[in-house]
């Protein structure tokens, strides 16, 4: 007997259908730490009395773990970051699209799949960080000028083994063809003052230390480390202006092809997508609401406004095999 067919017995039906309300749960599987998740489920759970579970882990496993469990599925929904990670998980069959009139309303068509099967939540521009010592922000122009002369010898790049590098130059081939993405590639690679780095920070640290005089970075890491060192001798520049845009990629969620709960998941989604969630989202991790009603924190709205890549963020993932071939034919490790 359930607990609600004993319960009637006793209490009106109206009860009942509350009781099994607040039993519904989501089930999410996050490549994002419990700190940047938590904050916004915790806000879901009191407004709606729906529980959100989740673990977190790096997205290959994570997304392996989904596959595996097949039809005897346990996540609802994969939260994730970078459109190329999303557009993966889409490649291996483990989500199922969704249409929404919610999320089409909230968030722009670039930053979704065009199947349905993920949505952006949270924005990231991937831009040139630069010494406020060593360079004027009149030097800097485009991604593009820092694969010449002028940067021999003061460039400072993460990995090409980071899926956030990947991206960037998924885009740089969607924009200018292979050949002369290739040429920016070797531009970049000859320019470099020092071995690839493991991490943005330890990019950012290294122009601030006076390796290197510019960098590619995620905005929210020199949120990061601004915030721990307000003096930090580096800035963020926004290039591309006259022309396509600052690189923008983000965080992301998508329903898992045999979520448990897909009504309850499916709420949970379109209300990520909203005003209040987007704020808190985006502003535990110091980045831009992917809604653009939302604004951002203050923190983040202090480093300026800027033109932003409208091409649709998918081509991440459609050219990342391309991408990563071109990284190492270009020398970059
Ligand atoms: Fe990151």
């Amino acid at each position: 007997m359930s607990a609600c067919t004993r319960l009637l017995a006793s209490i009106t039906l109206l009860a009942c259908s509350a009781l099994a309300q607040a039993a519904e749960e989501v089930v999410v599987y996050s490549s994002r730490i419990d700190e940047l998740i938590k904050p916004v489920f915790d806000a879901y759970t009191e407004r709606t009395g729906v529980k959100v579970s989740f673990i977190t882990d790096k997205e290959a496993p994570l997304m392996q773990r989904i596959k595996a469990e097949g039809e005897h599925a346990k996540a609802d929904l994969l939260l994730t970051v970078d459109a190329g990670n999303l557009w993966q998980a889409e490649q291996m069959g483990i989500l199922q699209p969704f249409d929404s009139k919610v999320v089409d309303a909230n968030i722009p068509p670039q930053y979704r799949a065009a199947s349905h099967a993920w949505t952006g939540l949270s924005l990231r521009a991937r831009t040139i960080a630069y010494s406020t010592e060593r360079v004027q922000p009149a030097e800097l122009s485009t991604y593009e000028a820092l694969a010449g002369k002028p940067w021999e010898g003061r460039l400072c790049l993460r990995t090409a083994k980071k899926v956030y590098n990947q991206s960037l130059t998924a885009t740089l081939i969607e924009t200018h063809g292979a050949e002369q993405a290739e040429q920016v590639l070797k531009g970049w690679v000859n320019n470099l003052s020092t071995d690839v780095f493991s991490d943005d920070i330890a990019v950012l640290q290294a122009i601030a230390a006076g390796q290197c005089d510019v960098g590619i970075v995620n905005s929210y890491y020199y949120g990061r480390l601004h915030k721990q060192d307000p003096s930090l001798p580096v800035k963020l520049f926004w290039p591309n202006q006259a022309d396509r845009g600052v690189h923008v990629n983000l965080s992301g969620i998508g329903l898992t092809r045999h979520a448990p709960h897909p009504e309850a998941a499916k709420a949970l989604v379109e209300w990520m997508t909203g005003a209040e969630a987007q704020a808190i989202f985006a502003g535990v991790n110091q980045e831009f609401p992917a809604n653009p009603a939302v604004a951002p924190s203050a923190e983040v709205a202090s480093w300026g406004t800027f033109k932003a890549d409208t091409l649709p963020v998918e081509v991440a993932g459609r050219r990342q095999a391309e991408a990563i071939r071109m990284m190492d034919r270009a020398g970059w490790n």
